[in-house]
């Protein structure tokens, strides 16, 4: 069944369309929400991540997964009743060249199984290698699922695509997600950031990691709290980041993960760069050669100082916060600043 704005308009109504919050949302949100609005959707985004959330989603997921997908899960489930359409899209290659890890392509599957009563969800399948102009195609697919109109879906894409570009302006500027939404409303690009903290850390790890606050346990507050200026792999432009892939002898199979590297070769040749912190989510398999991968390269690139802290759905803040402490007083310490 397909749910037309045109039928909905009849009722006085826009469709919803639900885009949980995590996930490819710090990726892609500012590229799906002009996307649906100018289709003449509403879009409707689950609430931020919290306790009662991952709860549900542990609930709802297989035990072995891991906790990104368990809230996932809970995400979905906070969304099911209130839109007309979820969007999950099977994401396979977003790169052209490596796939996504498999519980991505996975996903819609995951949560029909899952989860019961779930309206009518968006699954295509995006697979860049199949060529540059794919993304467009999965666009007009998905377009489609919402109007005829084929004007307004063309309109729609190139609205949307001028929103991806200045949000990735906005990270390459220095500018978190969270940070760069609010400016990307109000349609501002401010100058890149300058960064004052005393010490400088690069900060790696999934998107869905490092920017959902609740996941991170508030991660990065904490080191901006504590005077440290951080930097991820969002922030870097993709020159560098395909000029430090061509450092390893193989790369990894999953397209976040080696961004993750990627990022570590390259702030590990910035002097500028104290220490650097992974954040990895328990029971992710990638985690586990990513982490490595990590380690060995800020070992091999002149001992820069190294930790990683392992997100689960115990964590807590008391833990991380007596970790990261340490961490930035040893980095202080070793500066001659404390
Ligand atoms: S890469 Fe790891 S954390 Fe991310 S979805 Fe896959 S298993 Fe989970």
């Amino acid at each position: 069944m397909r749910l037309c704005v045109g039928d909905k308009e009849k009722e006085g109504d826009l469709v919803r369309v639900g885009i949980p919050r995590t996930l490819s949302f710090f990726t892609y949100y500012p590229l799906w929400k002009p996307f649906f609005e100018a289709l003449g959707a509403e879009v409707v985004v689950s609430p931020i991540s919290n306790k009662a959330l991952l709860d549900e989603g542990v609930r709802e997921t297989v035990n072995d997964a891991c906790v990104p997908i368990k809230l996932f899960h809970g995400h979905v489930a906070a969304l099911k009743d209130r839109v007309d359409i979820l969007f999950i899209p099977r994401l396979v290659s977003i790169d052209g060249k490596v796939t996504l890890c498999p519980k991505f392509l996975g996903l819609p599957d995951m949560v029909r199984c899952s989860i019961s009563g779930l309206p009518e969800i968006i699954e295509s399948r995006l697979d860049l290698k199949k060529g540059r102009f794919e993304l467009y195609r999965f666009m007009f697919r998905v377009g489609q699922r919402i109007t005829d109109n084929k004007l307004r879906i063309i309109g729609a894409i190139w609205r949307a695509r001028y929103s991806f570009y200045c949000y990735r302006k906005l990270l390459l500027h220095g500018f978190t997600p969270l940070e760069a939404f609010p400016l990307l409303e109000k349609g501002i690009i401010p100058p890149p950031k300058v960064n004052n903290g005393e010490i400088k850390l690069a900060v790696l790890g999934y998107p869905y990691a490092l920017y959902d606050d609740y996941v991170s346990v508030n991660l990065l507050k904490k080191l901006e709290g504590q005077g440290v200026s951080v930097v991820t792999p969002e922030m870097v432009p993709e020159q560098m980041m395909k000029k430090a892939s061509k450092k390893l002898p193989k790369n990894l199979f999953w397209y976040y993960s080696n961004r993750v590297v990627w990022a570590s070769i390259h702030y590990l040749q910035d002097k500028s760069i104290d220490g650097i912190i992974h954040v990895t989510a328990f029971g992710c398999g990638p985690d586990a050669m990513t982490n490595k991968l990590v380690e060995l390269e800020a070992k091999q690139q002149g001992k820069v100082p190294c930790m990683s802290i392992t997100i689960d759905e115990h964590t807590g803040d008391a833990g991380v916060d007596t970790r990261v402490e340490a961490f930035v007083d040893l980095l202080k310490r070793k500066k001659g600043i404390l």
